[in-house]
């Protein structure tokens, strides 16, 4: 798969987030798939039609809801930047969970900054 990369503010690189490309694809084989698993993974059911996402820095309204409620993107948003590498504060102590659950996304994060 080409084209740019979208790195969301915490740093998850959403092109390979299987929610953003189900949607893109607009498959929605994928999309039950992915909404069966999330439905175990956080104990309460989520429907396939929940899972449509843009990424959470794009101007598109289409996210999955909890992106809504996130105080990364909303203070990203807050200081209109494209992602947290950009923010002098970086890194901040709102990234601690994500960055120990997922490692690469600091990884993205510095790469960025190292530029
Ligand atoms: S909503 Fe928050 S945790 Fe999810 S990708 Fe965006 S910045 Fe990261
Ligand atoms: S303070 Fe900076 S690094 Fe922390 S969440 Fe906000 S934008 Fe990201």
């Amino acid at each position: 798969m080409g084209g740019e990369r979208i790195v969301a503010y915490c740093g998850v690189v959403c092109n390979k987030c299987p929610a953003y490309i189900a949607t893109q694809k607009n498959d929605d084989n994928m999309r039950r798939d992915i909404a069966k698993r999330w439905s175990e993974m956080y104990g309460s059911e989520i429907k396939p039609e929940y899972v449509n996402c843009d990424g959470c820095n794009t101007e598109s309204e289409r996210r999955i809801d909890f992106t809504n409620q996130c105080q990364i993107r909303l203070c990203g948003m807050a200081k209109d930047i494209p992602n947290c590498a950009f923010c002098d504060d970086y890194p901040c102590d709102k990234l601690d969970e994500i960055f120990k659950s997922n490692p690469t996304s600091k990884n993205t994060l510095d790469e960025i900054r190292d530029r």
